[in-house]
């Protein structure tokens, strides 16, 4: 088994919604999923020949829009900016509110974001014409679980937002865990379907789920 049998969607590297640069993080996951020694472990665990349904999916998209499916991957990562308004710098033009695609900015004085329906794209920090809009946090939010086959199941949300340095030694945590709890012939999602979300998460504070 190569690397053939870790799939890595990811189309994000020209789109000019990305939040930030993935190349380097992608190439480490690239780096981490074909060491030889992890794929012969994941091969182990799977019946030969391996089939496409086997195969574990790794997704990582570089904004809110999902193009590369997270939802339905054994392991997705989204890229997510928080943006934040210095109202002391905002001067109220509006140009925010035509830049969110969610709705979620209203303007009186100054402008507003509504956390309940803001996905944290960052496209209006980039729209504003005076820098009145920053960036508060960025890094990924972490779904694991998904799949579609027989039996269908949208990813859950593992954590919420991580630190880009955090992402690498999680996704490595995660196919420990699977080679670890993983029986033979069960796929991934299975896997974390079956030990739960919140039983697999070792991180504090805001980094869970929501
Ligand atoms: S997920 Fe976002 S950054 Fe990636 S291709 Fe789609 S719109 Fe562009
Ligand atoms: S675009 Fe900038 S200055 Fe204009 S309302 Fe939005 S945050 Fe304020
Ligand atoms: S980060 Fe995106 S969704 Fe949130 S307020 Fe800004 S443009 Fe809207």
């Amino acid at each position: 088994m190569g690397s053939e049998k870790v799939l890595i969607f990811e189309n994000c590297r020209t789109c000019s919604n990305r939040c930030f640069s993935t190349n380097q993080v992608i190439k480490e996951i690239n780096q981490l999923v074909s060491e030889q020694n992890l794929i012969k472990k994941i091969k182990s665990k799977l019946p030969s020949p391996i089939l496409y349904h086997h195969m574990l999916r790794i997704s990582l998209s570089g904004c809110p829009n999902s193009c590369s499916q997270p939802q339905i991957k054994d392991i997705g990562m989204q890229a997510q900016r928080i943006a934040a308004v210095n109202e002391e710098l905002c001067g109220g033009c509006g140009e925010c509110v035509k830049s969110c695609p969610d709705k979620a900015i209203a303007v009186d004085k100054t402008a507003h974001i509504d956390r309940n329906k803001c996905l944290n794209c960052g496209l209006c920090i980039k729209s504003c014409p005076v820098n009145a809009i920053e960036e508060l946090n960025s890094g990924f939010r972490v779904l694991a679980g998904g799949k579609l086959g027989r039996r269908p199941h949208l990813a859950g949300t593992l954590y919420s937002l991580v630190g880009v340095n955090e992402l690498v030694p999680i996704i490595a945590e995660l196919l420990e865990v699977y080679l670890v709890q993983g029986e033979f012939g069960e796929k991934f999602g299975t896997v974390i379907n079956r030990i739960g979300l919140d039983n697999l998460r070792k991180r504090e504070g805001e980094k869970h789920a929501g």
